[in-house]
């Protein structure tokens, strides 16, 4: 029986193992197909990993050098391009559009020897926070069918935990990699901005999304950072810093941390308090052992998700407008010979309620007259908030708070409700809008059975650090 741990014992189990990827990737086949009911997967690529697992089984018993992913098995959220496959983000106005290119994320797993087996089930666009917005249906949650497996990167945060792949990649603009991760218990990371390239990436905020990494172990998601991080020709937003070995550094000597807290984050009155118990236990226990960890004041608490949902649909309006039924996507039967019905059909067909809804949104708040009082004084606020992100990290290098107010709730409870569906972002959406990477990492279980996360964020391109003390507070 294959059974996955990590990157690194899996690489052991192909050193004994002549037809290990074969092996490995009958076993993943096997059980996506006995727990399709999760609505993880849109695509499986049944052939192409068979052959694809022989090719590198051949390649090890031929002796050649294999690569840092050889033979571990990736799933891609449906919004990550993969030339010759179908990428449709989730939306029916996408169905059946096949990827011209290759996404760089993708080019690089390749060439290290990844095998790619299939495109993850998420919400629309990558908008929403349960992926119940998907065309193509809801995905559950594992642990709790009639749950939600948080969103939008679901099917991808499922693929790990229900052990459909050994890795995902997702993408998070305010939370879709570390809320799901939080709600399936699983590690979810989103990098800092421009660590990775986002070419191939289906946009919806440019300037906040960031394709992020869902694994089972810290190690394993420092092991893909470091092959999928790096400069890109075809992204200019993509930083030239080197790419540290995250994995290697990770064995760093367990040390003190100087660690902060928004004390406004603990208070508000949304977080379930056994969460909250579960927290602040954990301070102190940090406190005990003689890590630093001081409250902070942080009196923007309120302004941060309304902040979030200005910018963010202001972009997706923008971005959004490529998909006009002309040069591709779904369109509409003709109703007249005018252009702009010929639009309206097939957008109003073609997207789903809340990409419309944001849509909407977003060309409300950059209409001349509105453009001032929303969209920059919103971006007045992402600049203020950068600057206490600047002030905190003076003092401390580490940020912590839970990655959700609560644990997942049920398929359906709040897709009638905005704003409650809104405040599953609250805490993860300050990492977007400043810049800095964050993680949510699966250290508690509730009462009512589900786990849920604790988020740690760091300094500008400070992944190494977030990661060692994430090391440290999971093996502890
Ligand atoms: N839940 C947030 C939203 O709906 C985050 C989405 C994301 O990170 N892609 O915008």
């Amino acid at each position: 029986m294959f059974s996955f741990q990590s990157i690194n014992q899996y690489h052991s189990f192909l050193e004994k193992n002549e037809d290990g990827c074969s092996i490995a990737v009958n076993h993943y086949l096997s059980e996506i197909e006995k727990k399709k009911q999760l609505n993880a997967f849109l695509e499986v690529y049944t052939n192409e990993v068979i052959q694809r697992a022989k090719e590198l089984d051949e390649k090890r018993k031929a002796g050649k050098p294999i690569g840092k992913m050889h033979g571990v098995i990736v799933g891609l959220k449906d919004v990550i391009c993969y030339k010759g496959h179908t990428v449709s983000a989730g939306s029916k106005i996408l169905e059946n559009f096949k990827s011209i290119y290759s996404a760089t994320v993708v080019e690089k797993l390749l060439q290290e020897d990844a095998i790619i087996i299939g495109r993850q089930n998420c919400d629309e666009f990558a908008m929403g926070s349960s992926s119940e917005n998907s065309a193509f249906g809801p995905v559950r949650n594992a642990l709790d069918e009639s749950r939600v497996p948080g969103g939008s990167s679901g099917g991808s945060a499922v693929g790990v935990q229900a052990g459909l792949t050994m890795i995902s990649l997702g993408s998070d603009t305010g939370g879709s990699v570390r809320q799901p991760a939080d709600f399936c218990g699983v590690v979810g990371l989103k990098p800092s901005y421009g660590r990775i390239s986002r070419y191939g990436l289906i946009a919806y905020a440019s300037s906040f999304d960031q394709i992020g990494i869902f694994s089972k172990t810290i190690e394993d998601a420092a092991l893909c950072l470091a092959v999928i991080s790096g400069a890109d020709d075809f992204d200019s937003t993509v930083s030239e810093k080197p790419v540290p070995a995250y994995a290697s550094e990770l064995v760093a000597a367990p040390r003190k941390y100087r660690i902060a807290y928004f004390r406004q984050a603990f208070e508000h009155p949304g977080l379930d308090p056994i969460m909250r118990t579960a927290i602040t236990d954990l301070i102190d226990r940090l406190k005990q052992e003689g890590h630093t960890v001081d409250p902070i004041e942080f009196e923007y608490l309120k302004h941060i998700v309304p902040t979030y949902y200005v910018l963010t649909t202001a972009e997706a309006s923008s971005n959004l407008s490529r998909f006009d039924a002309v040069r591709f996507g779904y369109r509409a039967p003709l109703v007249s010979s005018e252009l702009n019905d010929m639009y309206k059909a097939s957008r109003s067909a073609g997207f789903g309620k809340e990409v419309q809804r944001r849509i909407m949104l977003g060309t409300f708040v950059l209409s001349s007259g509105y453009f001032d009082a929303y969209f920059t004084k919103a971006q007045q606020v992402r600049r203020i908030l950068y600057n206490k992100s600047v002030d905190v990290f003076k003092d401390y290098e580490a940020i912590i708070s839970p990655t959700v107010p609560s644990t997942a709730f049920k398929i359906g409870e709040k897709s009638d409700d905005q704003v409650a569906m809104f405040l599953a972002d609250i805490y993860t959406v300050f990492a977007n809008l400043v810049g800095i990477p964050a993680i949510s990492i699966p250290l508690f279980t509730h009462e009512n059975g589900m786990p849920f996360g604790l988020q740690i964020m760091t300094n500008h391109f400070e992944e190494t650090k977030m990661l060692q003390l994430s090391e440290q507070l999971i093996s502890s």
